[in-house]
């Protein structure tokens, strides 16, 4: 009888939910690769301003940890941490079987067994919702887990082709249409890390995607669909200065044959080899300077970085801006140290990226404080009138008063 009650219950809270959602109205979530949330204040993004006056915009998105790319992303499509979606880092094990996933390794990237939680497209094609995908991590799934139209990444496709493709999935006959969109751009990541935030390099590469969302817009606009599209500007998270004069060298106080690691820069998880974790922890413990050590199974909660079998007994992080050398190619520092690096601790605000909003879902002029990447999944199944998966870790309470029907 309970039970009864409790279904026809969900089944009213379905409902309403279809019913608020507009079917007709479309959605683009864009991604700006490290577009860290104060760039939006050097005066050289007036296509964002835009969003910010006409929708919704937020002082900063607060990205999960470890701040990287991959984890973002998924996190970002499926509401989950990357200890429940399963993409702890861009490039890591499973120890069990020794095989590994990595980043820019299109066989991996690809094989569904990695991806253990549902991505919005998945979700939204399970209720009929057609999706499209211009590039984002966890796109390119072989079988049917994946965006119904989809591009397989290509980092050196100019960025006016994505918006074409965009505007052309959007020109299908509606039958057809995609109601679902992702979009993709590197520029302010690679610029970041090579140059540094504050660099001339990096204000470059902030005023060009602006310029092209102005493009998109525009061309929006053109054929007509402006008035019925939702766009969300998001990024991964955001960036942080680093330089040669703050490397961590861990093997130091440890003995390189006694472990394997994964990860190096800003983040490190070590697995020591049988009989060794002890001595491996307190060394790295007393010599800790510049970088934290945890157990895996201490990390403070925060972090919701300890609950999966690829995550290693140790974890270290640098503190913000240090480096962690590869510990066996030293001269790897974290891919030539560079100027710019992202991954650390996620509650620090350089780490921090942007969200945006506007469009019919979406408050007019509206301005919160900081929002987490996570509740952006169950924000989108709202505006596409779907029911999210049960047990995510997003929360469309943090965020649901961004639209206007709430
Ligand atoms: P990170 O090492 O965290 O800075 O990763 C950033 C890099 O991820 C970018 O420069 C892109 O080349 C790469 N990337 C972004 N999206 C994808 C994708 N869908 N597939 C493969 N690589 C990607
Ligand atoms: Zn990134
Ligand atoms: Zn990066």
């Amino acid at each position: 009888m309970v039970f009864q009650m409790k279904k026809i219950l969900l089944f009213f809270l379905a409902m309403t939910t279809v019913m608020m959602a507009n079917p007709k109205d479309y959605t683009i979530l864009i991604s700006f690769d490290g577009f860290r949330w104060d760039y939006v204040h050097r005066d050289l993004t007036p296509n964002i301003a835009r969003m910010a006056r006409e929708g919704v915009s937020a002082s900063s998105l607060e990205p999960v940890f470890p701040s990287k790319t991959f984890p973002n992303h998924l996190s970002i499509v499926t509401g989950m941490y990357p200890e429940n979606h399963g993409i702890i880092m861009n490039s890591f094990s499973d120890p069990a079987t020794g095989e590994t996933y990595r980043l820019g390794d299109s066989v991996s990237v690809r094989d569904p067994k990695w991806y253990i939680a549902e991505a919005i497209w998945e979700t939204a094609e399970r209720n009929g919702v057609r999706t499209a995908s211009y590039f984002w991590p966890g796109s390119e799934l072989n079988g049917p887990r994946r965006p119904y139209y989809r591009e397989l990444y290509d980092h050196e496709r100019p960025y006016g082709e994505r918006i074409d493709g965009i505007l052309k999935w959007l020109q299908l006959p509606e039958a057809e249409r995609p109601r679902f969109l992702t979009l993709y751009f590197h520029e302010t990541d690679s610029r970041g890390h090579r140059y540094g935030p504050d660099s001339p390099e990096v204000n470059r590469g902030i005023a060009m995607l602006d310029s092209l969302l102005g493009v998109l817009v525009d061309g929006l606009g053109k054929i007509g669909m402006l008035e019925q599209t939702n766009i969300i500007l998001t990024s991964d998270h955001g960036m942080t200065n680093v330089g040669l004069d703050r490397i961590i060298d861990v093997s130091q106080v440890i003995r390189t044959e006694d472990f394997t690691f994964t990860g190096y820069g800003p983040v490190m998880m070590i697995a020591p080899k049988p009989g060794t974790s002890e001595a491996i922890y307190k060394a790295l413990k007393s010599g800790e300077n510049h970088y934290k050590v945890y157990w895996r199974d201490e990390m403070p909660p925060r972090f919701h970085f300890s609950n999966h079998p690829f995550i290693s007994e140790i974890i270290l992080i640098a503190d913000m801006g240090w480096t962690l050398l590869d510990p066996v190619i030293k001269e790897r520092l974290s891919k030539r140290p560079g100027a710019g690096n992202h991954g650390y601790d996620n509650h620090h605000l350089d780490m921090h990226g942007i969200f945006f909003a506007m469009g019919p879902a979406f408050k007019k002029g509206y301005r919160t404080g900081t929002v987490r990447n996570i509740d952006i999944y169950p924000l989108l199944c709202r505006m596409m009138g779907i029911v999210p998966r049960a047990n995510i870790d997003g929360s469309l309470e943090r965020i649901g008063f961004v639209l206007k029907e709430e």
